[in-house]
């Protein structure tokens, strides 16, 4: 079966850097599955799998712009280190999480820790970074109209 819009999608994979390094892979886990077209997975994947069939290996290379975008410097904030309630819980490479201006919330690694400031980068952990895809289709099914409704597969397990 082709993989296209509205079909439930099961995929091996191995996500690399440019630098080779693995980032994520589902090797010794469940295939990744998904819905197609309803963008579930990140667009530039999602599109290089259309029309593919069940059996074929895939390998993907996307640029920053078609990933998680381009790195960009004004995203990084120095932000007074009384500011947060615990500060001794912060280490570098950690996540925090901030409220935007519109209520939302933000999720920000921690750059640096200073003796009175801590440098915050609001840029995805993955901006910047071309990203490859090996990818393996072990199964391509029609979604169900209850999965198409939620927009999310059905694996009998967890909802
Ligand atoms: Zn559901």
């Amino acid at each position: 079966m082709t993989v296209t819009k509205d079909r439930v999608v099961s995929i091996n994979y191995t996500l690399t850097d440019d630098e080779g390094q693995v980032l994520d892979s589902s090797e010794g886990r469940e295939p990744l599955s998904y819905i197609q077209g309803v963008g579930a997975i990140i667009p530039g994947l999602e599109q290089a799998l259309e029309g593919r069939e069940q059996g074929e290996n895939v390998s993907v290379s996307l640029s920053p712009e078609d990933a998680y975008g381009d790195y960009n410097e004004e995203l990084i904030v120095n932000v007074p280190k009384e500011r947060f309630p615990e500060p001794e819980q912060l280490e570098v490479g950690g996540q925090v999480q901030a409220q935007t201006a519109d209520g939302g919330v933000q999720i920000l690694t921690v750059a640096e820790i200073g003796n009175e400031e801590v440098t915050l980068d609001a840029n995805h952990p993955l901006a910047g970074q071309g990203l490859h895809f090996e990818v393996s289709i072990e199964q391509v099914r029609d979604a169900t109209e209850e999965e198409l409704d939620h927009g999310h597969v059905h694996d009998g397990s967890d909802h």
